[in-house]
This record gives structure tokens, C-alpha cells and sequence, in this order.
């Protein structure tokens, strides 16, 4: 998976393909482009940008997010 192709693109938060996805957002890090399919992908994505752009696996990285939430009970996403 190329984050810089720009065909074929996929959500590098879940994986599902961005193309003709409604809400469907670029994002820049590390001065690559990044791909996320919707505004729940976004926030994850800006929770641990660095993560994502190192090429961690992403279940990983939303699995550690998503304990971080519980843990902090703000109760919002
Ligand atoms: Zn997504």
C-alpha cells in the first residue's frame, strides 16, 4: 500500500477504499498525504499521526487509542 498513489486509495485508518466516498478526507503528515474514509478514521488518524505514517499496523494502533478512551472516559469522539 502507497499512501502517495493517488488511485486506488484506501482509508489508512480501516483500509476501505476512499474512492467516491462521501465524507472522505486527506490529511498531511511527515509532508506525505494520507487518506481517511470518514470522520471517525480522521480522528483516530490526528490521535496518532506519527503511528499511522511509520506504517504500524492500524488495528494495533486504534486498539491503543481506543483502551486510551476508556481509560480517560471523555466521553466524547
Ligand atoms: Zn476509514
Amino acid at each position: 500500500m502507497n499512501p502517495d498513489d493517488a488511485k486506488d486509495e484506501t482509508c489508512i485508518v480501516c483500509g476501505k477504499a476512499t474512492d467516491g466516498v462521501a465524507g472522505f478526507a486527506h490529511l498531511y503528515h511527515d509532508g506525505r498525504r494520507f487518506a481517511l474514509c470518514c470522520p471517525l478514521c480522521v480522528q483516530f488518524f490526528q490521535r496518532a499521526p506519527a503511528r499511522f505514517a511509520a506504517g504500524e499496523r492500524p488495528q494495533s494502533i486504534v486498539e491503543d487509542l481506543l483502551a486510551d478512551v476508556k481509560w480517560k472516559e471523555t466521553g466524547r469522539w
